[in-house]
């Protein structure tokens, strides 16, 4: 099988990198689609996921035949307009660009806050489905975006992943450190929300990207069963 060229849309961003290095460690050919560009390492298409012909031309520029849609903007700004325009019609724009285009694989990153309720999630998987009211517009619209790449399997010969990573840390971050340090700076720290006993999850960036590249990697269609042997099928039955 030839070998895949991947386009990383929101490769611009902190796990978006993270992918494109690990791509690039393995000698893969990988370009970037973003809104903006931060490096200059390997190709760059500018353009924004809610204008599916931008899509459809970086698709074609790279060749790309596996997509990481891993853009969107970041949680916690008061904008739920955008984050449908991005991810929701952004990701339907991707999904039709890349079946338009024959693209054979898509990997969309999408959220734990998705299932997420306000309450505590103990051993949940990927059997528990969204909370009928959506805790804000930014997991409502993940949600909604991680539904249509997960419906669009198969279509046109596309086969799709969603991927739901709770925190991200590591090198490159731009939020969660951010945040942090403005509590300290507000002199915020001396505050306790509960009884010291919460628990969330994060994951480093580098093991979420690999997770990535492992999706994508296993991504093959479902084998056909093997037909069965036509002894079997003439065998006589027993008499009953
Ligand atoms: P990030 O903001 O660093 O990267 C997102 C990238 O998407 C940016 O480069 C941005 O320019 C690009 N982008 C935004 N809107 C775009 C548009 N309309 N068209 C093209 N590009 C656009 O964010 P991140 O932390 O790397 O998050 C990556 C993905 O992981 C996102 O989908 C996010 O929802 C998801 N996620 C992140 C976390 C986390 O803790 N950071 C946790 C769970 C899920």
């Amino acid at each position: 099988m030839s070998k895949e060229i991947y386009l990383v849309i929101g490769g611009s961003g902190f796990l978006g990198r993270h992918i494109v290095d690990q791509l690039l460690a393995r000698n893969d050919s990988v370009a970037i689609f973003d809104i903006v560009q931060r490096y200059h390492d390997v190709p760059f298409y500018s353009g924004d996921i809610s204008e599916e012909a931008q899509v459809s031309q970086a698709i074609q520029r790279s060749g790309a035949t596996c997509i990481f849609h891993v853009a969107s903007p970041p949680h916690g700004i008061e904008d739920p307009a955008l984050y449908w325009k991005v991810n929701v019609d952004g990701t339907r724009a991707v999904i039709n660009a890349a079946i338009s285009n024959s693209v054979r694989k898509l990997v969309f990153t999408s959220s734990a806050g998705v299932v997420f309720n306000g309450e505590d999630l103990v051993n949940a998987d990927e059997r528990l489905p969204p909370p009928e009211k959506p805790m804000d517009a930014y997991n409502e619209s993940k949600a909604k975006g991680e539904e249509l790449v997960l419906g669009s399997n198969g279509k046109g010969g596309l086969l799709t992943v969603a991927l739901r990573p709770s925190g991200i840390f590591g090198p490159g971050d731009r939020q969660v450190m951010h945040g942090l340090y403005q509590v300290y700076e507000r002199n915020q720290t001396h505050f306790q929300i509960g009884n010291n006993n919460n628990l969330f999850d994060w994951t480093y960036v580098g093991n979420v990207a690999y997770a990535h590249l492992l999706a994508a990697d296993k991504l093959v269609p479902v084998p056909s069963p093997p037909p069965i042997p036509s002894s079997i099928i003439d065998y006589p039955l027993p008499p009953i």
